[in-house]
């Protein structure tokens, strides 16, 4: 027996080898593709990613977190965002370019955020925050901004292409100055949910001459108002990856976000060839 033994526990081994699932066949397409988004947006955040014999995947941060790709609840607009998963974080295209059309009902890409994901990147509290954090100019002004993920870099960046702007143009200064931004470590109005400021991530421009649509009535015709925000200004920021709160239906003109994963998968979605990350090695078979 104890020659046979060890036989016997190899055979066993090959026979579970054979019947776990090979993770990398079952991750579905669309999975797959929003997890090589979101590891090529935010290098190392993602240490594993488990996936179970029916394709169902747990994303596991570098802080611990375990978030579902898709927890599989049907949800309304309203769970959507109070509770999202990753798949319903990312599930509505980001439109880069100027605004053409008004964006139908709850159409918001970018609100709904999956505040652990948040959390892990960018501080788990106020103090974390600030500590991740260092000063960016902007236009004349200082701000705090979060430099994990490339986040203060990426803002930096878009700056100075906001200063060009500006320099060949200085009626554009009275749409994004003042500007309003550092660790404001608070929850969204009319919700419980933390405002994305609260992780200086964000900047608020020029919150007194652009409007907010708690501020507006229902029914206000928004597009004219979307379109008088210059254009040029929205690609400087969309190009270092961030996104506009002017494209939302419940609009928030004065409002950028740095979500490079949602600029990278709308590049993708028309048509750009860029490379993305390879998940393999972070698969896992989930037991
Ligand atoms: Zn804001």
């Amino acid at each position: 027996m104890s020659i046979r033994l060890p036989r016997i526990l190899c055979l066993c081994a090959l026979l579970v080898s054979l019947a776990a699932p090979a993770p990398a066949q079952t991750l579905a397409p669309g999975a797959r593709r929003d997890l090589a988004v979101l590891a090529t947006a935010y290098p190392g955040l993602m240490t594993a990613i488990e996936v179970n014999a029916a394709g169902q995947a747990v994303v596991i941060l570098a802080d611990g977190t375990r978030l579902p790709y898709d927890d599989g609840r049907s949800k309304s607009p309203e769970e959507r965002l109070n509770a999202p998963d990753i798949k319903d974080m990312l599930a509505q295209p980001y439109p880069l370019g100027p605004v053409t059309a008004e964006p139908a009902l709850g159409f918001s890409p970018g609100r709904c955020r999956v505040e652990p994901f948040f959390l892990a990147l960018y501080g788990h509290d106020k103090a974390a925050v600030t500590a991740n954090c260092r000063p960016v100019s902007f236009l004349g002004q200082t701000m705090a901004f979060n430099t994990r993920f490339g986040a203060a870099d990426a803002f930096g960046r878009a700056e100075k292409s906001l200063a060009r702007l500006v320099a060949a143009d200085p009626s554009l200064r009275r749409y994004l100055l003042p500007a309003s931004g550092g660790v404001v470590w608070r929850v969204i109005a009319g919700t419980h949910r933390l405002s994305v400021h609260s992780f200086a991530a964000a900047v608020d421009v020029s919150p007194k001459g652009n409007p907010y649509w708690r501020n507006l009535p229902r029914g206000t015709n928004l597009l004219p108002t979307r379109q008088a925000f210059p254009a040029a200004a929205v690609a400087a920021f969309e190009a270092e990856g961030f996104i506009w709160g002017g494209k939302w239906s419940e609009f928030d003109l004065m409002h950028f976000e740095y979500r490079p994963e949602l600029v990278l998968l709308a590049r993708l979605g028309r048509g750009e060839n860029l490379p993305l990350a390879d998940i393999g090695g972070l698969l896992r078979v989930a037991r």
